[in-house]
């Protein structure tokens, strides 16, 4: 098999702002597995906290992986390059290329392959942290492109009182749309803030909210989960299933990323687990093309939430095969997970 990689400049089409900063754009590695006749398609993200913070480094920790040798099944594969320290979002990428090229092998979409069915909620489609006249302009758009969902960003370094306003803009805006408003702090909120504010936000329709406390904080999310206002998803705080246990008691579920927990592989594992636990399921993205989100979307039909919508707000997206269906991002019914750079 051979192994290929290719460095993409992925252009957000408006900056995304979170409570721990902005990003405008990422260069993405993009990995191909080819057998000789046909390829698989995977992707990284680069970020710090997902152990490679450049495209470069990712390539060269594959690139030295990947000189080992690439026999046995993908989870053999994985576990070596697991335990060779290969960063979770280069894992990612090398993970579902060999995901997409067994399905193509098999000659059936991925979500097939994994048993799944081709079911999938509505995808969450992000509001970043913004002024309220601009979150007020972005709403429509958001909605007028086919969102029925909304994850708002709060958690803004401005304090609860820049969040409430923004949160109101975002309110009035999608007034009478229908669309479900969900939060997501970040991590940005102290014990006492996250408190009020989920009574606040609950009184005010929202359906759950999302890493109120910063990683690390685990031990004050027991607090919060007593008497808790909206149900609590932790993001920042799970990486891997092994995490899981430490905090089941104290969450109503998990947001898992491709790109956090190291691919496909992993995030069945996390699924499990979870649902072992009595927990709710959620998966998300970091800054992704169609590639990734495709991959993602094969996965559809494990979670009770999905926010897979960063290929929505790139100008351009290099990729396609994550179509955007009446507010769901559906796996796509080809061989393989669909995704795949549009010159490729
Ligand atoms: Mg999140």
């Amino acid at each position: 098999m051979k192994i290929g990689f290719r460095t993409v400049y992925l252009k957000k089409r408006f900056p995304l702002r979170i409570s721990r900063g902005e990003i405008t754009g990422s260069d993405n590695l993009f990995v191909s597995a080819d057998d000789g006749s046909l390829t698989g398609w995977g992707e990284m993200a680069p970020g710090m906290s997902e152990g490679a913070e450049t495209a470069k480094k990712g390539e060269a920790m594959l690139r030295d992986f990947c000189a080992g040798g690439l026999d046995g099944a993908i989870h053999d594969i994985w576990d070596r390059a697991h335990a060779a320290g290969v960063a979770p979002c280069a894992l990612a990428a090398l993970d579902m290329a060999l995901w997409d090229l067994s399905a193509k092998q098999a000659g059936m979409p991925l979500y097939r392959l994994l048993g799944l069915s081709r079911r999938a909620v509505v995808s969450s489609v992000t509001v970043g942290i913004n002024p309220p006249e601009v979150a007020r302009e972005r709403v429509p758009m958001l909605l007028a492109a086919g969102a029925r969902a909304l994850k708002i960003k709060l958690g803004s370094p401005e304090g609860v009182e820049a969040d409430k306003q923004m949160f109101i803009a975002v309110l009035e805006a999608a007034e009478g749309s229908g669309a479900v408003l969900r939060v997501d702090a970040n991590g940005g909120w102290s014990l006492d803030d996250a408190r009020h504010m989920m009574g606040w936000l609950a009184k005010r329709g929202v359906e759950y909210i999302e890493q109120p406390l910063v990683r690390g904080a685990e031990g004050q999310l027991a607090d919060l989960f007593k008497d808790r206002a909206l149900p609590i998803f932790v993001d920042e705080s799970c990486r891997k299933s092994q995490d899981i246990p430490g905090f089941a008691d104290r969450v109503d579920g998990v947001n898992l990323k491709l790109m956090k927990c190291g691919g496909i592989t992993e995030a069945l594992r996390i699924a499990a687990t979870a649902r072992a636990f009595g927990l709710k399921t959620m998966i998300g993205c970091m800054g992704e093309s169609s590639v990734s989100i495709a991959a993602g979307a094969s996965l559809g039909a494990l979670f009770d939430y999905i926010d897979l919508d960063s290929h929505l707000n790139l100008d351009p997206d290099p990729a396609t095969g994550a179509p955007f269906q009446n507010g769901i991002t559906l796996p796509a019914d080809i061989p393989g997970h669909g995704g795949h750079l549009k010159d490729a």
